[in-house]
């Protein structure tokens, strides 16, 4: 031992039985105005395949981008081109580079033509977070070896490259951040939003799904339950000016008023945690349900 060594142990042993686990120094993922502040997260790059308007976001949809490459940079570039007439929230790379090239209260263009219990146009209330990996490989060729391959059959195919862990650990984070930001109700991934037209993010991110679900809704948020459950009847109304409106949230365009006393038809009861699926004479759309009986 020199006498370096035995200063610097000097020093550092007290120190370090003080110390707490190192995971105690770690300072969640912060958001503002809209963008994620964090060394971790690069902003430079802003999207402009965004809808105007604002958006409250209220779930998230986990994509795979179906490409390579080691960071995000090539998909976040992509998706941040006029020309491909599509974006996301965040790219995760696979060495865990993040990206975010659209602010999360704007409409990104991810899910496309999609429905989450029964309501349509998921761009509309979503974040999108897109995800570098193949996806299936079944015979295409990819040199993808063995130790990161997923094996397991859904919609024909057979072979799924496997995310990696860096990479999981930063959309955690993300997620992490998102969830104590937002109102967030569930986590899904693109294929359950566009059934039969999407298969990604795949069979590959399901265990981290449902951890993700568990870890940030599980307690705190319940996600509603997977079958809502339905009624159809009538309700009453019990307050004045109670709004119509075309979506399952506080910010959606308002159909009509309705008043105390009307009647209402119910067509799905709890479609969202908190409001119903109603018509009105020929209007469709949705009200708080407390304020029905
Ligand atoms: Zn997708």
């Amino acid at each position: 031992m020199n006498c370096l060594s035995a200063l610097m142990n000097r020093f550092t042993k007290p120190h370090q039985i003080d110390t707490p686990p190192q995971n105690e120094y770690i300072e969640s993922m912060k958001i503002k105005n809209h963008l994620l502040d964090d060394p971790k997260v690069d902003t430079s790059l802003q999207s402009p395949n965004v809808s105007k308007g604002t958006i409250k976001p209220e779930i998230i949809v986990l994509h795979y981008t179906a490409s390579g490459g080691e960071d995000g940079k090539g998909d976040a570039t992509y998706l941040s081109r006029a020309s491909s007439r599509a974006s996301a929230h965040v790219v995760a790379g696979r060495n865990g580079s993040l990206d975010q090239i659209v602010p999360f209260n704007k409409r990104a263009w991810h899910a496309g033509k999609s429905e989450y219990k029964g309501v349509n146009d998921v761009n509309d209330f979503s974040i999108g977070i897109e995800i570098d990996n193949w996806g299936w490989l079944d015979g295409r060729g990819l040199n993808v070896p063995e130790d990161q391959i997923h094996h397991e059959t859904r919609n024909g195919k057979k072979t799924w490259e496997k995310y990696k862990p860096e990479q999981l650990e930063a959309v955690d984070e993300v997620i992490g951040a998102i969830v104590a930001k937002y109102d967030i109700v569930d986590i899904v991934g693109h294929e359950d939003i566009a059934p039969g037209r999407k298969q990604d993010p795949g069979p590959a991110l399901d265990e981290f799904t449902a951890k993700m679900k568990e870890k940030y809704l599980g307690k705190a948020k319940p996600a509603p339950k997977t079958e809502a459950p339905s009624k159809e009847g009538t309700k009453k109304v019990t307050g004045d000016g109670l709004r119509l409106r075309v979506r399952p949230n506080r910010h959606a365009t308002i159909l009509t008023h309705l008043y105390k006393g009307y009647e209402v038809k119910v067509l799905q009861e709890n479609v969202f945690p908190g409001w119903d699926k109603v018509q009105y004479k020929n209007k469709v759309g949705y009200v708080a349900n407390q304020y029905l009986t």
